[in-house]
C-alpha cells in the first residue's frame, strides 16, 4: 500500500517519521499524479487556509476530493482535520475544504497561538496510557452527523464537551497533533483499522 503524506505545508517530516516509526513507509507527495498514485493519504497539520490556497491553485481539490469520496484511507490532523470537515466555522472568506467528513468544525476554537496547550486524553480504541495531546491554534467539533464515531473529547472553560478525534468510515481526523509527541498509537490505529480494512 503506497501511504502519501500531502506535502504543501506543515508538519510533512513528523508524519512520515511517525508512520515509519508503525513499519509504514510513506512519501510526501504534493502532484496530481503523485496524489493520484497513493492508496492512502494524510493530511498534516499546519494552516488549513495555506493548504486550501495551495491545493486549489496546483488543480489538487478535486482529485483529493474524488479519492477521499471514493474510499481512500484518509487521516487528517489539525488544519488536516479542517480541511476534511464538510463545513468550517470561522474559516477565511471563500476557505475550501477536501470534505468527506460529515462534521462542522471550528477554526482556532481554542483561541490564538499563546492559547496553545497539551493535556492527556481517553481516546476509544486506544487503551492505557491516556494519549497525550499537543493543541496548537486547533479546532473542535461542532456537530457531527449520526454516523460519525466521536473517539475523544475535551470540555470548554464552561464545562462543555466538544468531539477532538472522530471516525467515519475510511477517514480518520484529531484536532490536535499525535506526531508531534514520541507516541505512535494514533497513526498505528489509522494504519491498523482504516488501512487495513481498505485492503480486505
Ligand atoms: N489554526 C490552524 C488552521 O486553521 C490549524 C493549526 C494547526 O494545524 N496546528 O489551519
Amino acid at each position: 500500500m503506497q501511504v502519501g503524506v500531502l506535502a504543501l505545508q506543515g508538519d510533512v517530516r513528523e508524519h512520515i517519521k511517525a508512520l515509519g516509526e508503525c513499519g509504514v513507509t510513506s512519501t510526501a507527495v504534493k502532484t496530481k499524479s503523485e496524489i493520484s498514485a497513493v492508496d492512502a493519504l494524510v493530511i498534516p497539520g499546519g494552516e488549513s487556509t495555506t493548504i486550501s490556497k495551495l491545493a486549489r491553485s496546483f488543480g489538487l481539490i478535486e482529485v483529493i476530493r474524488e479519492k477521499i469520496a471514493s474510499g481512500m484511507p484518509t487521516f487528517g490532523t489539525c488544519a488536516g482535520m479542517i480541511l476534511l470537515a464538510n463545513k468550517v466555522e470561522d474559516g477565511i472568506v471563500g476557505q475550501e475544504s477536501f470534505g468527506g467528513l460529515d462534521i462542522t468544525v471550528r477554526r482556532n476554537a481554542f483561541g490564538r497561538q499563546v492559547d496553545s496547550f497539551e493535556i492527556d486524553l481517553q481516546f476509544k480504541g486506544i487503551t492505557d496510557p491516556k494519549i497525550h495531546a499537543v493543541f496548537i491554534r486547533a479546532p473542535w467539533v461542532e456537530t457531527v452527523a449520526s454516523d460519525v464515531e466521536v473517539l475523544a473529547s475535551i470540555s470548554d472553560a464552561a464545562g462543555k464537551s466538544h468531539p477532538v478525534a472522530v471516525r467515519q468510515k475510511n477517514i480518520l481526523a484529531t484536532a490536535f497533533h499525535p506526531e508531534l509527541t514520541a507516541d505512535n498509537r494514533v497513526h498505528k490505529f489509522f494504519v491498523e483499522n482504516l488501512c487495513r480494512e481498505s485492503v480486505k
